[in-house]
């Protein structure tokens, strides 16, 4: 027997088809169509692709996404007086600014300056702050697609073993969060951990994001099992693979997210998504909730 597959192409079909019908009632509501900033400095080539690939489904459901893209150069203050600016721009509901910044631009200072009400990928300390306390606010997209999975599956959370391999900012904390606020029972391991496979052998729900190829064996599994793979590995000969040995968990696993085609191809729909929402908090005067002042 093999598991029944978590198809994220499918479950991302669905999504987009749903936000457009939002977008189209926005955009009647409110005039004009969501609107979605990706700063973008440098020419660091991966996040050139990320960006090009969020354009293209912005465009495909409605959403007017627009890249701004400025030189390596630029200041600390220029990168500050960007992200204020965006801030307080009424065109744009979502800032996404690409990672890695070049070396002399902290990561932290565009964190600590974003709007909460405009941080579509979490990635600000009040956001993490709020997820911690189990109010409003928007997750890391990777986090967001994981739970839409399980939540489009109708996973049973309440109650069962969750496993998470990865404490990461991005992933392990912000998913433990998730996992806690429905009930769940979560363990999260990381490098550091003694005997990995003793506690995934636990899991009724197992998630994979260390970066491992092959990591997660058929032994590691508990038979039936749920299991979520976040991982995104290019091996050297070509071809992506995630931390799950697919072809040997698939026959123990009761449910499995292939790689690709699982968490990959929702992270840029879910990041959209909560663009989405963002715009309608916005629209309400909801946003406050989320503490909409920046730092400044
Ligand atoms: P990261 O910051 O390097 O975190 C990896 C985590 O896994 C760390 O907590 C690390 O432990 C843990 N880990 C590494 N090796 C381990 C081992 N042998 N046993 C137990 N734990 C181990 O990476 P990340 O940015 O979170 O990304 C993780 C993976 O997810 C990558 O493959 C990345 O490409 C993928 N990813 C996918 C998506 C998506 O859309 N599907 C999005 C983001 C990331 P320590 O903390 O002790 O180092």
């Amino acid at each position: 027997m093999t598991a029944m597959i978590l198809d994220g192409r499918a479950i991302g079909a669905e999504i987009k088809a749903e936000l457009r019908i939002d977008i189209e009632k926005y955009q009647s509501e409110r005039g004009r169509p969501p609107g979605l900033s990706i700063v973008r400095i440098g020419g660091d080539t991966a996040s050139g692709v990320y960006s090009k690939a969020i354009l293209r489904i912005a465009e495909e459901i409605g959403i007017k996404a627009r890249l701004d893209q400025f030189p390596t150069r630029i200041s600390p203050d220029e990168l500050r007086s960007i992200i204020l600016q965006l801030n307080d721009d009424e065109r744009i509901q979502g800032i996404i600014v690409q990672m890695p910044l070049p070396g002399h631009l902290p990561q932290k200072l565009v964190a600590d300056l974003i709007s909460t009400s405009k941080d579509i990928d979490g990635i600000s300390p009040r956001s993490a702050g709020n997820l911690f306390l189990g109010l409003p606010s928007f997750l890391p997209a990777t986090v967001a697609a994981v739970m839409e999975i399980l939540e489009r599956f109708q996973v049973t959370l309440e109650g069962k073993r969750a496993v998470i391999i990865s404490r990461s900012n991005v992933v392990g904390k912000p998913l433990a969060m998730m996992l806690l606020q429905k009930n769940a029972t979560i363990t999260v391991c990381h490098s550091h951990t003694v005997d990995v496979a003793a506690f995934t052998r636990e899991a009724d729900v197992l998630i994979a994001a260390a970066g491992r190829v092959n990591m997660i064996t058929a032994d590691m599994v508990h038979p039936g099992a749920i299991v979520i793979d976040v991982g995104i590995n290019q091996l050297p000969e070509g071809g992506i693979v995630g931390d799950v040995d697919f072809p040997h968990v698939n026959k123990v696993a009761g449910a499995i997210t292939p790689t690709p085609g699982g968490v990959g191809p929702l992270t840029n729909i879910l990041l959209l998504k909560q663009c989405v929402h963002a715009a309608w908090l916005q629209a309400q005067g909801k946003d406050r909730m989320f503490g909409k002042v920046s730092i400044s």
